[in-house]
């Protein structure tokens, strides 16, 4: 079967370009062509010998994720269905902002870690994504969207999409190096960032493999209620997260890590709460807080905070000296969401009327992050 080259980050190409015969230099300009170009047609790299292009055909494809919908809100926020197979779906969505384009890309088909708001956590896990797959996704965007002056669209990427990128780990690495590498996207360490529910072995890993900026999933200020909504906390709790975080900070891009909390009405939303996430983290982790209007779905028995609720929090946080942001929704009009999205458990049958079920029904409000 031929090798998909999405699937390569440079030093990977650069070992499979040795095992045609061919030089590291080579492997810069195919990677400058798939990456920077957009191209997946071997014979239209023009500045590639014959030869090499005739070896390529018959070894390798650039081969992309099948599309099955696209959706444009007013507001220019962008939202894309994959075919990832087996009846299972992936969404990617790009928010348009004044002085930048975020991406918002998923790194597995369904989620194991079964945060109780989630909705792809309450779908299961399905498999991970390939590293071809999660890179697929920008390169798609990127290259749809770019205008014919050629400027680059996205600027910023976050692993926030489906799934928790620190248990596809293996994946992730080669497509973050891929991200980065000026031969590739070129994006700045401070402009991708993971986002996880908090493995901490994988955190340390990560801090030293490719350090991004971080931003941790924390919904809760003690570990009853973490265990509670985010059943992975039982492994190796609050502090050890906490821990990991500092460590992270030492070879992080950004001096910060953004703690992400979704407000759950009578949950995790009283001024106590925030209180004691000041008590937690103040003088131990330097972090800026995101408080997210939680997205209901049916299964979820839960709801969303009220409003004032979440600026009585919020408050709290900036009364302590924390900086504190509120996201904002995005794309209404189109289901767009960064977070929760579709995707489905391995049931193998009826796939394509499940794909249309999902084609038609994308159950999710949006969700971007409002800047200060
Ligand atoms: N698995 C990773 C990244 C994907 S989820 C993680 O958990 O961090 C990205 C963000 O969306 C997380 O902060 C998650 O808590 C949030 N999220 C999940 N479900 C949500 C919902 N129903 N409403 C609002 N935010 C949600
Ligand atoms: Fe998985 Fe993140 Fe959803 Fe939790 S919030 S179930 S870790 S995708």
């Amino acid at each position: 079967m031929a090798v998909n080259l999405l699937d390569f980050d440079l030093e990977g190409l650069t070992a499979f370009c040795e095992t045609l015969g061919e030089r590291r230099f080579r492997a810069v300009q195919l990677f400058r062509w798939i990456h920077q170009k957009g191209e997946s047609d071997f014979e239209q790299m023009s500045d590639l010998a014959k030869s090499l292009r005739g070896k390529l055909a018959g070894a390798a494809v650039v081969q992309g994720l099948p599309l099955i919908s696209e959706h444009v809100s007013a507001d220019g926020t962008t939202k894309w269905l994959f075919d990832v197979g087996a009846g299972n779906a992936v969404e990617t969505v790009y928010i348009p902002e004044a002085d930048r384009g975020t991406l918002c890309v998923s790194s597995q088909a369904g989620c194991a870690v079964g945060c109780r708001f989630c909705s792809t956590g309450h779908q299961g896990f399905s498999r991970n994504l390939s590293t071809g797959e999660i890179v697929a996704q920008l390169w798609f965007a990127e290259h749809r969207l770019r205008p014919a002056s050629g400027e680059r669209v996205i600027d910023n990427v976050v692993m926030m999409g489906m799934g928790e990128p620190l248990q596809n780990y293996g994946a992730l690495v080669p497509a973050l190096r891929t991200m980065l590498d000026d031969h590739g996207y070129g994006l700045s360490r401070r402009r991708v960032t993971v986002s996880t529910s908090g493995m901490v072995g994988k955190i340390d890993q990560l801090r030293e493999d490719c350090p991004v900026a971080l931003a941790v999933s924390l919904h809760a200020p003690n570990d009853a209620l973490r265990d509670h909504l985010v059943p992975l906390n039982r492994k190796d709790g609050i502090d050890a997260l906490l821990d990991a975080c500092v460590r992270y900070l030492e070879r992080a891009p950004r001096d910060f890590v953004t703690f992400e909390y979704c407000m759950l009405d009578g949950v995790n939303d009283s001024t106590e709460h925030a209180r004691e996430l000041v008590r937690l983290v103040k003088g131990r982790v330097p972090c800026k807080f995101n408080l997210i209007p939680f997205n209901p779905f049916p299964a979820s028995g839960l709801k969303r905070s009220p409003r004032e609720r979440v600026m009585a929090f919020g408050d709290v946080l900036l009364q302590a000296g924390i900086v504190t942001t509120i996201r904002r929704t995005r794309g209404d009009d189109i289901d767009a969401a960064c977070g929760q999205l579709a995707g489905e458990v391995q049931d193998r049958t009826n796939a394509r009327e499940r794909l249309q079920q999902r084609r038609e029904a994308i159950p999710i409000v949006p969700i971007v992050e409002n800047r200060p």
